[in-house]
């Protein structure tokens, strides 16, 4: 390895106090000592671009989010117990940015929480128990999230109350089913077999654009008639946010709204706070309200002063910066130019994404499709050694997942093009 040894040391006693479960990314691991924009820099003051980390979305360290940050720090720091007019401020200017009828919000402090909460607010509501998310989906790591994570490996198992159902893949559906039947097909059936099992069903949980499951944002459509059959059984539909939401498919601010739905429950987290720990539920009053009334919920830390200053500050550079439209631009460029560079290829089988959202499925020959991971592992780690950060997902780990802050500016764009064509040129 060419690592430098004081990082080898680092990593050597990082193994020793973490343990087994904290696994590092890339072959090379790196170590970052600041950020700016899409931009990390390394102990020796490398450059590195950034085109995977959706939680800085402003932009790592951004100087509006920091100082709002630290003013609150050095003022006070109170809860939800308390009146505070900066977190009805907050809610009121984050609520305006859903559809009518979507208009109370709890706030805590990871997308696991949010699930958990929107769960059991739906188990609440509904009086059932059964739960359908996709094949392999992942939604966090509570002990009831987790019962519903497909991806989280044999060590933890899905909940009896759990039914999987394909990701919106139309490859998946028969010869001639389109996908808005095949779709519907699937949670019908996830419904029958959760009630000939003794579960009635209390939501769908769906991600507002795939990820684990290989990035699939498009085609969209298929969701109201699953919607309607989620609702005949008397189940609501919870659209996960966590990662399409805060406008990285750059279309709208939330996922679902290209789907011309309206959720009943809505999760976001990640890059609400661009780093601070915040997380939100959004509902509809007459899903939520009853458990307000009759649940005691405190979240020590949710909706404290300093999370909600760093979210509010993120809604100001949303506006200031007109970010939804950057990345709408700059990501249209991104897909273009990857297909541009994997169009002759025959180990590309799909470039896929909206927004900068990007999956690129790497498969051992066009023809059959063969997911081939070692290949994309080869190429994440050759990015990585020209200092360009990306990561793999899906069933097989085989599609690249290119999901840059949404700070990535047209020089990033090119950047990462001229990078990914010459890693291109030897391994696609
Ligand atoms: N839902 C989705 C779709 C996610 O991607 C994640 C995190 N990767 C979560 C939920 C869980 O969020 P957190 O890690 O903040 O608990």
């Amino acid at each position: 390895s060419e690592l430098p040894e004081t990082l080898r040391e680092t990593i050597r006693r990082r193994d020793e106090v973490l343990g087994p479960g904290y696994t590092l990314i890339y072959r090379e691991p790196v170590e970052f000592v600041s950020g700016h924009g899409a931009h990390l820099v390394d102990r020796d003051g490398n450059d590195y671009l950034d085109a995977y980390n959706n939680v800085p979305c402003v932009g790592h360290a951004h100087p509006h989010v920091a100082q709002a940050v630290s003013r609150q720090v050095a003022t006070v720091n109170t809860n939800t117990r308390y009146v505070q007019e900066a977190l009805v401020a907050y809610a009121e200017r984050l609520l305006a940015t859903f559809p009518e009828g979507l208009s109370r919000l709890s706030l805590a402090c990871s997308g696991s929480e949010a699930n958990d909460l929107a769960v059991r607010v739906a188990k609440f509501h509904t009086g059932g128990t059964g739960i359908i998310v996709t094949r392999w989906a992942y939604h966090g790591i509570t002990s009831e999230v987790a019962s519903f994570s497909p991806t989280l490996g044999t060590g933890s198992p899905l909940g009896p109350n759990v039914r999987v159902i394909d990701p919106p893949d139309p490859r998946l559906a028969a010869p001639g089913v389109d996908l808005a039947e095949h779709m519907r097909g699937q949670v019908r059936g996830a419904i029958d077999d959760l009630e000939r099992h003794g579960f009635r069903l209390a939501a769908l949980v769906t991600d507002g654009a795939y990820s684990s499951d290989g990035i699939f944002t498009d085609p969209v459509g298929y969701l109201p008639g699953v919607v309607d059959e989620v609702r005949a059984a008397g189940g609501v539909y919870i659209a996960d946010e966590v990662q399409a939401g805060f406008a990285r498919l750059g279309e709208t601010m939330w996922g679902f709204s290209r789907h011309g739905v309206l959720p009943d429950i809505v999760t976001m987290g990640k890059p609400m706070g661009n780093g601070m720990p915040i997380s939100g539920v959004v509902f509809r009053p007459e899903v939520s309200d009853e458990f307000g009334r009759s649940v005691r919920y405190f979240n020590t830390f949710g909706g404290s002063s300093i999370p909600v200053a760093a979210g509010a500050a993120v809604l100001d550079v949303f506006e200031e910066e007109n970010v939804r439209q950057r990345v709408l631009e700059n990501g249209t460029a991104l897909r273009k130019g990857l297909e541009e560079i994997t169009g002759d290829s025959a180990h590309v089988a799909e470039v896929r994404g909206s927004g900068l959202y990007v999956g690129v499925e790497i498969v051992g020959d066009r023809q059959t499709s063969e997911p081939d991971r070692a290949r994309a592992e080869d190429v994440i780690n050759d990015l990585r050694d020209r200092r360009v950060l990306i990561s793999g997902t899906g069933k097989a780990a085989n599609v690249l997942k290119i999901r840059p802050p949404l700070a990535f500016t047209a020089a990033d764009v090119t950047r990462f093009l001229e990078t990914f064509a010459e890693v291109a040129k030897v391994r696609l």
